[in-house]
């Protein structure tokens, strides 16, 4: 049985999707504090889906919960590096304390297998563009990605200790139906509560890459079955970026309304510990025969069209 933390997340739901159609039984943990039960719905126990309320700071029951566990799936960690700013212990204790309890929990019951959702904000404001996987040194500017670098760190000091094989997948922006955070969840929310006006964070020129959650979660699983080394660390993304006023000129376009405002807020970042631009090089996801399906701008029109939708914006 595999086990999902965060599987009641935007990616971890999809993720469960994805293991419960290739025939696995999955045993999620969450404590549904940006979860929810909703995107877990559509499963029932015929489906194999088991859920389990608990929060990862809790030892004793996730000892209990990693019981007759194959593979760790482990996504559970806040999700908004803003919140860093204001509440300095969030990352340290949802990030890496949670990632040690996992890791010792594995270690008591004898499970061998982790996969990890870190992210491109381990680079910091990396100087090579786009961004491999052995550049260093990894100087993160903010709290959310310290505290997946001490992530990544810990299981790769797990592995070495104590064996078993761990897969370290670096998202770029992971973006699709059911996301409850980022930047074009945050503009349609915008729209909805003033049709009139955009309010943009920074001057707009900030430029990431987005991938689509099912070629996410679709690598994730692609990269278990096919990297063979006792760590494997990968960047996932589409090998482009999209700039954030291209973002709000999608949204725009999408929402068909007429005579939208756009401003910018001004200033490089869009809040203290974001990074103005990032690029991920993925020559080593593709190099496994994994290909996206989708470039960034026509998974962030998908993924507008989809949010409209949801967010009841039209
Ligand atoms: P999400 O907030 O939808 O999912 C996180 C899940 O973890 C939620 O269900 C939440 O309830 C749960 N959770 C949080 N703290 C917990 C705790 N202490 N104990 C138990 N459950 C807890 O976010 P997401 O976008 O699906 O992100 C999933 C993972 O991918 C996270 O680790 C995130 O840092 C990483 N990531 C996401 C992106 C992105 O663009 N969405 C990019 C890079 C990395």
């Amino acid at each position: 049985m595999d086990l999902v933390t965060g599987g009641a997340g935007f990616i971890g739901s999809h993720l469960v999707d994805a293991l419960v159609l290739s025939g696995k039984k999955v045993r999620i943990v969450d404590n549904f504090s940006s979860g929810r039960l909703e995107f877990l719905s559509h499963h029932d126990k015929n489906d194999n889906v088991e859920i389990i309320n608990c929060d990862l700071l809790d030892l004793e029951q996730l000892k209990e919960a990693m019981k007759g566990i194959s593979h760790v799936h482990h996504l559970a960690a806040n999700p908004d590096i803003r919140l860093g700013t204001e509440i300095t212990d969030t990352d340290l204790k949802q990030g890496t304390l949670a990632t040690y309890n996992v890791l010792e929990s594995m270690r008591i019951n004898d499970v061998k297998n982790i996969s990890f959702a870190s992210s491109s904000a381990i680079y910091g404001e990396a100087d090579e563009m786009p961004t491999t996987e052995k550049y260093g040194p990894n100087l993160p500017i903010s709290l959310y990605g310290a505290s997946k670098l001490a992530s990544e760190a810990l299981i790769s000091a797990w592995i070495g200790t104590f064996g078993g094989i761990g897969y370290i997948h670096r998202f770029a922006n992971i973006v699709g139906p059911r996301g409850t955070h980022g930047v074009i969840f945050d503009f349609i929310h915008k729209l909805k509560n003033n049709p009139n006006r955009l309010e943009v964070l920074g001057d707009g020129f900030q430029e990431k890459s987005y991938m689509s959650v099912r070629d996410c979660v679709d690598s994730m699983l692609h990269l278990i079955e096919n990297a063979n080394e006792s760590v494997n660390l990968y960047n996932l993304g589409t090998g482009d970026t999209c700039s954030v006023r291209r973002i709000a000129e999608i949204v725009v376009e999408e929402s068909g309304l007429e005579n939208v405002s756009v401003e910018y807020t001004g200033g490089k970042r869009g809040w203290a510990g974001d990074v103005p631009k990032t690029f991920l090089n993925v020559d080593k996801l593709l190099s496994t025969d994994f290909k996206p399906t989708r470039m960034s701008e026509e998974t962030i029109r998908d993924t507008v069209m989809q949010l409209i939708y949801e967010i009841g914006l039209k």
